[in-house]
């Protein structure tokens, strides 16, 4: 049972949407991939612990504030067995892994070790399980989920879960019997009670409405979407065909998110979509999502 489903915060959100239509524009471009790149990786996880059959909670993208340092878990699984912590790593490449350190093969580059961000995270954690005077068995795993993700010299390690080892992972919990009980219930609610939500992290960079690409752009991988047939569009890259009149509202959603000082008239949003559809097509899905304000040339849509 998913307890705590992730969300994507609005300010992550916001530089999502404004990512895809400014690369060039965009200073913080590569942090944003790499978030969005981590983001993704870790949705791929959830649809798997989505299939498990055991009696378990689930709690996604938790962010707790533990003796005053913040505590974020990817991904938190309780079963009868107890509390299993999840760090989601979405690499993608050939590592190496020497002298405690995780490496990029090709250019001897060192990337932070999620070893010792884990250690980090279950300390915390324990500290909080000590606080709310709980004791569950803990245990936590680094989940390499990408397939095209290979680490040489890796040492034999329980924490490491690596894409041919999931399957295997995941039938473990699923063989587990015994059902939770009131006390397991009742640390889940609490954890996502001690929740902190939304916390901005990452600020925005300044952009404006004439710089940024006016196109149409997939809700989903965030790929630029192609006109196929009638009403038809496709995404190449999740291979994913969406109706016109939800390619604009998606574009719509994304305006309202970066420009929430402008008004939403149908001549802005044929712009913004780049012109790709009629504007009888626009104030069509405009007049079924919003309210029409206003009259005749000053009307706008909220
Ligand atoms: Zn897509």
């Amino acid at each position: 049972m998913i307890i705590k489903e992730r969300e994507l915060s609005t300010q992550l959100k916001k530089l999502f949407a404004l990512d895809k239509r400014s690369k060039l524009l965009n200073p913080q471009t590569n942090s944003i991939e790499y978030r969005m790149k981590g983001y993704k990786g870790e949705c791929q996880f959830d649809a798997l612990i989505r299939t498990l059959k055991c009696d378990c909670l689930v709690l996604n993208d938790l962010m707790l504030r533990v003796n005053g340092q913040t505590c974020q878990i990817d991904t938190l699984v309780i079963t009868s067995k107890g509390v299993t912590i999840y760090e989601v790593k979405n690499y993608e490449g050939q590592f190496v892994y020497t002298e405690e350190k995780l490496k990029i093969l090709t250019t001897n580059k060192e990337i932070s070790n999620p070893v010792h961000q884990l250690n980090r995270t279950t300390n915390l954690f324990r500290q909080l399980m000590q606080e709310q005077k709980v004791s569950f068995p803990l245990s936590a795993h680094i989940v390499f989920i990408n397939n095209r993700f290979t680490l040489f010299q890796a040492p034999i390690a329980e924490y490491f879960i690596f894409p041919t080892m999931l399957s295997h992972h995941l039938m473990k919990l699923n063989n587990i019997q015994k059902s939770l009980n009131q006390s397991h219930h009742r640390f889940a609610d609490m954890l996502k009670h001690l929740h902190i939500a939304d916390v901005n992290y990452t600020s925005l960079p300044d952009y404006n409405l004439e710089d940024l690409k006016k196109r149409n752009f997939c809700k989903v991988c965030m790929s630029e979407l192609e006109h196929s047939h009638g009403r038809i569009w496709k995404c190449r890259d999740c291979n994913t065909d969406i109706v016109s009149h939800k390619v604009i509202l998606d574009q719509i959603e994304d305006f309202r998110l970066l420009f929430s000082d402008k008004k939403l008239k149908t001549g802005t949003i044929y712009d913004w979509c780049g012109k790709a559809f009629s504007k009888k097509s626009i104030r069509i899905v405009l007049s079924k999502n919003y309210e029409l304000k206003g009259q005749s040339k000053a009307s706008y849509y909220e």
